[in-house]
């Protein structure tokens, strides 16, 4: 009996392909080989006053071949411009590993989580230290990349109003009044990961990327790594053999955590990072490590335009005026009007006597206690709308000072332009795009949906820093919300670091 022909054919497929196999094996060059170092330091300013939990500075060296890219990662609110990290910082960490290390300055990429912590002044110094001694510890790595979920930590704090303006939940300023609020907008929970293990299966590694401010502090203020500072030590103290978290802020800049603004318990940035921290472990977990030698690391300098807010200052000086205005006399003082608003929101139809009392009055065809209540609830309304009016005048005018404060830096700089710094870094199966403003979640979503490469991940805050970096639309609300106000951008620099983004993963 003769085989089919079908199965003929692929009894001598099968000694052909692994012929082929044996062949390319036997001729490879060498077995693709990823090395990686790692190291963290401690950076925390133990002098400015009580320290909660240490704020690092953490180094992964990346070398693969002829490249090398080295992602440094630390706990401070900036590359520069803003808080302790000044702006000679990254010009000088970079000439140093290029002096001490022979590491080129384009391949040094550093992201700042953004908590508020301080970091001491020789930042910098330790900065180097982290690298040489991840640089001094290459080991040979396998790797994996993975995505992990955490939606209950952080919120959109842009509220879309019913007037079509935004407003976001800042400390600085109150609340829109919940009746004028129509909707929030989105959040990004995916958690991108990047796990290297070392030939032996521990783990050496795990590089994560989210969304969020880590701003809610610890009770008493100290100095804090916050939510992002707690993650990490969860990811560190469960992987254990020294593995080291490197965390990497996402598109942030309109994510707030969770009960930002809860004033009923203290907050505590332990909670929500005990979460980020465990669903990060989850997805390692998931991951299965494999020899990867790919590491590519482009960067590529941008010059965006520069937003001239003269005209909004204008009209919010106008709407300053226009609020300060409509601030009413009336006869109550806060001491009045506390108790009196207790009792008529308490007491329903009888809040000035017992119900007898009114009772007793209308037999005998009086109204005294029904026009004096009359009268207690218009006082109580105008002196609520004067309220209404001044939470809204500490909105305008903290907006107002942003403005102000970026237009001057406008006019001194003498350009209308920013310069900045873009990459892309691929290890493996693992893409990130980097920016040094606050990018919103919604650019980083976007970039995600269109990226050639699945997954991508988005940090901004990386290399430098230049304010908040809102959408071209969220750009239309200039001196309603944070991310708008303080910003120095046109709305046309949306689109160029888009697409130079989408040139830079082309080339990945
Ligand atoms: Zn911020």
């Amino acid at each position: 009996m003769h085989a089919p022909p079908r199965a003929r054919r692929f009894v001598t497929l099968v000694p052909a392909t692994f012929l082929l196999a044996v062949l390319f094996a036997s001729t490879a060059p060498c077995r693709a080989e990823l090395l990686a170092g790692v190291a963290k330091v401690d950076v925390t300013d133990r002098k400015v006053g009580p320290v909660n939990d240490p704020l690092y500075v953490k180094a992964l060296v990346l070398k693969s071949g002829e490249t090398t890219a080295v992602l440094i990662t630390v706990d401070a609110v900036a590359i520069g411009e803003i808080g302790p990290i000044k702006n000679d910082y990254l010009p000088t960490v970079r000439s140093r590993l290029e002096k001490e290390l022979g590491i080129a300055p384009a391949s040094v990429l550093v992201n700042a989580s953004h908590c508020h912590g301080v970091v001491a002044p020789d930042v910098a110094d330790r900065t180097v230290e982290a690298v040489r001694t991840a640089a001094n510890n290459l080991v040979p790595v396998r790797i994996g990349v993975g995505s992990g979920r955490e939606d209950r930590i952080m919120q959109n704090r842009r509220l879309k109003l019913k007037s079509g303006r935004e407003v976001d939940v800042r400390h600085a300023y109150a609340l829109p009044p919940d009746d004028e609020v129509a909707a929030v907008g989105p959040v990004d929970p995916e958690i991108g990961v990047l796990r290297l293990d070392r030939e032996d299966g521990r783990t050496l590694a795990v590089v994560y990327n989210f969304a969020c401010h880590p701003i809610q502090g610890v009770p008493g203020g100290a100095n804090t790594a916050d939510l992002t500072g707690f993650a990490s030590q969860v990811i560190e103290d469960n992987l254990g053999h020294g593995a080291v978290a490197l965390f990497v802020q996402g598109c942030g800049g309109d994510i707030n955590p969770v009960d930002y603004k809860d004033f009923d318990h203290p907050r505590h940035g332990e909670t929500h990072g005990n979460r980020l921290g465990l669903s990060t472990l989850a997805a390692v977990r998931k991951i299965t490590c494999r020899a990867d030698d790919r590491l590519t690391l482009h960067s590529e300098g941008l010059t965006l335009p520069r937003g001239d807010r003269t005209e909004r200052i204008f009209s919010l000086e106008a709407e300053q005026k226009r609020l300060l205005a409509a601030l009413k006399g009336t006869t109550l003082n806060l001491k009045t009007f506390v108790p009196l608003l207790i009792k008529y929101e308490l007491a329903g139809e009888f809040p000035s006597a017992d119900s007898h009392r009114y009772l007793h009055d209308k037999a005998l065809g009086r109204d005294d206690l029904t026009q004096h209540d009359a009268a207690n609830r218009r006082n109580l309304k105008l002196y609520m709308q004067n309220i209404l009016t001044m939470e809204e005048l500490t909105r305008v005018q903290t907006n107002l000072a942003l403005l102000r404060k970026h237009q001057a830096s406008l006019v001194a700089s003498g350009k209308r332009t920013v310069d900045v710094e873009v990459a892309a870094l691929r290890v493996g199966d693992f893409t990130l795009v980097t920016f040094p403003g606050e990018l919103t979640v919604e650019i980083g979503l976007g970039i995600k949906e269109r990226s050639p490469h699945k997954p991508t991940f988005v940090a901004g805050y990386t290399n430098g820093y230049i304010y908040y970096a809102p959408t071209a639309e969220q750009l239309r609300n200039v001196g309603g919300a944070q991310e708008d106000s303080d910003c120095i951008l046109a709305p046309e620099w949306q689109k160029l670091f888009e697409d130079c983004a989408a040139a830079l993963l082309k080339r990945l």
